[in-house]
């Protein structure tokens, strides 16, 4: 591990000015991934700044019923647990519940989550000569090598990993709002302008800025959101990243005809992906399975696979169908 300068902040004003003197500093929430980063050598920072005295870790419902706060140091726990997130947006809940273990999810937290790298192969070795991502300009070993976990969807010829998330995939789903604070006051980030795609520049994850904290997460109040359902495809049935994964919430009229559907998916591209032809092709339609199909199809039309992981554009499919007749079965 590289020598580093450790730095405990009391508050939000002094970690952003501490992050506005070190280029190279990062923040230390739960460390839950930064931690293996440091050890493996893929993140060198020169200075630590600990967050965890900052007073963010709240889960608290907005003023005149607009939703729910949650503090970028609430742990991943507390908010799966939380009788406000399981009554009013059960797929946050189930998707955080399904990712890593409880002892993970005791120590990780809501901002770090956002922020977590890519678990492609390749990035996680130093030795490995070629990864655009943690050496710009070095090549993408992944294309033509061992693929089974990337991308198929809003991949570039420069990078094709996978956000690693399982949280993220519902929020993208929920339309979650990002507070941030930084050296030129604070700003709010729609979730689907939060994560980047790889383009010409995978290194460059999110659009918050290196000087910029993350304070919250802010859960809107949907119609949609509490009949919601997140279902995960994985190699085993605990402590495994999404193969497919899928965030799906209806808001279901009288008659029985959806009004406004949302799906997002994990496990196949660089961002939580919100699936934004499905959700066109199922608005306006009736629930049922030949509905879900096409939306399934609408969600895959530009999906492009590799050698080994051209099944996820099948499995994809099937899972947005499921996640989709499960929570049409939600009363
Ligand atoms: Fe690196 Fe991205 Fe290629 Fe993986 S897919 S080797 S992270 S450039």
């Amino acid at each position: 591990m590289n020598p580093f300068t450790y730095h405990r902040s009391g508050d939000a004003r002094d970690a952003v000015a501490e992050l506005s003197s070190h280029p190279r500093a990062k923040l230390l929430g739960g460390g839950t991934n930064l931690v293996d980063l440091m050890k493996m050598g893929v993140e060198t920072p020169g200075e630590i700044i600990d967050i965890n005295k900052l007073p963010l870790a709240q889960i608290e419902e907005l003023p005149e019923g607009r939703g729910v706060r949650l503090g970028s140091l609430s742990r991943n726990s507390d908010v799966a647990e939380h009788p406000l997130i399981k009554k009013n947006y059960p797929v946050l809940s189930e998707a955080i519940l399904a990712g890593a273990s409880p002892q993970l999810r005791n120590r990780a937290t809501t901002g770090g989550n956002l922020l977590q790298r890519t678990r492609c192969y390749c990035f996680y070795d130093p030795d490995f000569p070629a990864c655009n991502k943690r050496v710009p300009g070095s090549g993408c070993g992944a294309l033509e090598g061992f693929n089974r976990m990337h991308a198929i969807l809003g991949q570039s010829e420069h990078c094709i990993a996978t956000h690693p998330s399982d949280m993220c995939v519902a929020l993208a789903a929920l339309e979650a709002v990002i507070r941030v604070s930084g050296p030129r006051g604070e700003r709010e980030i729609a979730f689907q302008d939060f994560h980047r795609l790889p383009g010409d520049t995978p290194a460059h994850e999110t659009n918050l800025a290196a000087d910029e904290l993350i304070t919250a997460v802010d859960l809107p109040a949907r119609p949609f959101a509490a009949r919601s359902h997140y279902l995960k495809i994985r190699d085993r049935a605990s402590y495994a990243f999404a193969l497919v994964s899928v965030a799906a919430a209806l808001q279901v009229d009288a008659g029985g005809k959806i009004v406004t559907a949302r799906v997002a998916l994990g496990g196949v591209a660089h961002k939580p992906w919100r699936a934004l032809e499905a959700e066109e092709s199922l608005a306006g339609q009736p629930l049922g399975e030949a509905v879900f199909q096409a939306a399934a199809n609408a969600a895959m039309a530009g999906a492009k696979g590799y050698e080994h992981n051209n099944f996820k554009i099948e499995l994809a499919r099937r899972s947005i169908v499921r996640a989709l007749t499960t929570v049409a079965a939600q009363a």
